[in-house]
Parts: structure tokens; C-alpha cells; sequence
């Protein structure tokens, strides 16, 4: 099966005439390396951080050819490989289920995303409360499993207020108001989580994916963090965001897996808001992939200082026998 490549237009060709003013420094094509350049890039770094969807599979279109191949080929070359996605839709198990039907060897703890972190997270500052989930089933059932109570899921419809009513307003003793990809999401929970925020300033208030927007079949559709940007907007707080592109998750993973020199890290992600924006946030090297997202068009449009990758490439696949 063809990988994605989202313009009929080579990318190269794109990105080599990308003139953005807040863009002075070049992005480097990694196929247009010299053999020189190839390598003192791949001597710059040890660790990598990996997005998965849309860079090592599409929802849609399963296995993005090359991908298992790459992963090997730089794991062979002496680099540590983590997984770092915002996507807690499926449960842990499910997920290294997909790593291993792919071909690709993954522990545990190798994965990093946002229901484990806050789990983690939540663990680390001894919580003890309720706690109020704007999350998929998946999400929440790894908080119950790790023995944090969340409050009953709401059920009802209302066509005025007086029915309304119970679905927002509840004298739950929640502590913690946590927001992530969630499917089923409604008014009256964002009311209820909102109320629960407003009532309580000592309440957690805490994020997972941030992304503002997801590509769902090649459609842009809403993303958490616009709904995150909701509650944080009317209740006049920030959330602890600890998925991408979180400073919280950025925290996490310095600590967790011992990053002592960023620079020595490289980011490879399909998204310029949730990858190349924490990249960024970290100080890591980043590498843009256009099998998702971010179409080389965007290259050129929707760059900023801040979020502009240090080297952009078609595809993971790109970098199997680099060096060779
Ligand atoms: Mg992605």
C-alpha cells in the first residue's frame, strides 16, 4: 500500500522554496543530506520520541509502509526508541497488541501517553479524592484500576432547563476535573466540570491531549484542547496539561526517562501544534513527517518561529538505511 503524501506537488520541491518571514532559519529536507550531513544529524541524538498515529500507522489505513523497518534500523543503530501519543482511546493492552500485530518490539513503559501520565501523575502527589472525567471509557477504567474513584457517568436529556438542571448541578465532592479526547462528550458534563472548578479553586484541574484540532480520515474534526481551552476560559484557570504539548508532560518525561541534554533527542511527529510545538516546549530536535496532518502546503503557511522542525521528511520510512 502507497503511504500518504498529501500533495501531488514533491515536497522537496515545496519546502526547498519555503520563504517564511518568521521562518530565517531553513527546515532541511532529510533526503537532501549530503552523506556528511546524514551522519553528523544522526550522531546528534540518542534518544528518540515517537508519535505513532499518523507517523508509524493511520487509524484509517493501518500500517504506513517502511515504518517497523525504520524502528528497527535505528534501534539497531544504538537509538533509544520511546512512544509518545496523545491517544488514550484504547486501552494499554490493545495498544501493545497493534505494536506487535506491526512487527515492532514495545515494552510497557516505553509508551508514554496521557492516561497513563496522569495516572502516574496523580499517584505521585498521593491523590485521594473524587475525581470527574471528561475521557473515554479506556481512560477512565486505567484510573479505577489503579484504585482513584471517579464519579457515576451522567445520564439524561433535557429540552429546558428544569430538566437541566440535575445534569449540571451536583454537590459531588470532586477534587480533580480531568479533560481528554472523549467522544461522548456533552454540554452538560463541560457545565458540570466547569461548576465543579468554579466551586472548588483547590480542585485539580488537569489536561491530556491538547490538540485543538484532530485529522480524522483526512478531515480536520474538533480536538480536546479546544474544549480544554473552554474550561479554561471560563473558569479563568490553566489546566496541567500532560499530553502534548504540555510544559506538564514536558516535566514528566525529563524525569521519568532521565533526559539529561535535550539536544540530544529527537522529536518525529506529523502534527506542528501537538509535535513540533513540544518538541519546542523541550528542546528537543524535531523531525516533521507528512504522512498525517501537516501537508507540505502547511510548510509554507502555517510555520511560526516557534514551531518551525528542524528537519522535515515524506515519511518514517525515510529513515530506514539511512546511512547507507
Ligand atoms: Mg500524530
Amino acid at each position: 500500500m502507497e503511504h500518504k503524501v498529501n500533495s501531488e506537488k514533491s515536497s522537496s520541491e515545496l519546502i526547498s522554496k519555503l520563504e517564511h518571514p518568521k521562518n530565517p532559519i531553513a527546515i532541511k529536507y532529510l533526503n537532501e543530506l549530503t552523506l556528511k550531513q546524514r551522519q553528523d544529524f544522526f550522531d546528534s541524538f540518542d534518544l528518540i520520541l515517537c508519535d505513532c498515529d499518523d507517523v508509524i500507522w493511520q487509524t484509517h489505513h493501518g500500517l504506513l509502509p517502511g515504518s517497523p523497518e525504520a524502528i528497527d534500523y535505528l534501534k539497531r543503530q544504538g537509538k533509544e526508541v520511546i512512544y509518545v501519543t496523545n491517544n488514550s482511546l484504547s486501552p494499554i493492552d490493545m495498544l501493545l497488541k497493534k505494536f506487535e500485530r506491526f512487527g515492532i518490539e514495545v515494552k510497557k513503559h516505553e509508551i508514554v501517553f496521557p492516561a497513563q501520565t496522569i495516572c502516574d501523575y496523580l499517584k505521585s502527589i498521593q491523590f485521594d479524592g473524587l475525581i470527574f472525567c471528561l475521557t473515554s471509557e479506556a481512560f477512565k477504567s486505567l484510573l479505577r484500576e489503579a484504585g482513584f474513584n471517579l464519579v457515576d457517568e451522567l445520564v439524561g436529556y433535557a429540552e429546558n432547563f428544569q430538566d437541566f438542571h440535575p445534569l449540571i448541578n451536583s454537590d459531588d465532592p470532586v477534587k480533580a476535573v480531568i479533560i481528554d479526547t472523549d467522544l461522548n462528550l456533552t454540554v452538560s458534563k463541560l457545565i458540570r466540570a466547569h461548576g465543579y472548578l468554579r466551586k472548588n479553586p483547590e480542585c485539580l484541574f488537569i489536561g491530556g491531549a491538547g490538540d485543538t484540532l484532530n485529522t480524522v480520515g483526512g478531515k480536520d474534526i474538533i480536538g480536546p484542547g479546544t474544549f480544554m481551552s473552554i474550561l479554561e476560559n471560563t473558569t479563568q484557570r490553566k489546566a496541567l496539561v500532560l499530553g502534548k504539548p504540555g510544559v506538564g508532560l514536558r516535566d514528566f518525561i525529563m524525569d521519568k526517562h532521565k533526559i539529561k541534554n535535550a539536544r540530544r533527542c529527537l522529536f518525529i511527529g506529523d502534527s506542528i501544534v501537538s509535535d513540533i510545538r513540544f518538541a519546542k516546549v523541550c528542546g528537543f530536535q524535531s523531525l516533521l513527517v507528512l504522512t498525517g496532518t501537516t501537508t507540505p502546503e502547511d510548510l509554507k503557511s502555517k510555520l511560526t518561529e516557534t514551531d518551525t522542525p528542524d528537519y522535515v521528511s515524506e515519511c518514517l520510512g525515510d529513515l530506514n538505511g539511512f546511512l547507507s
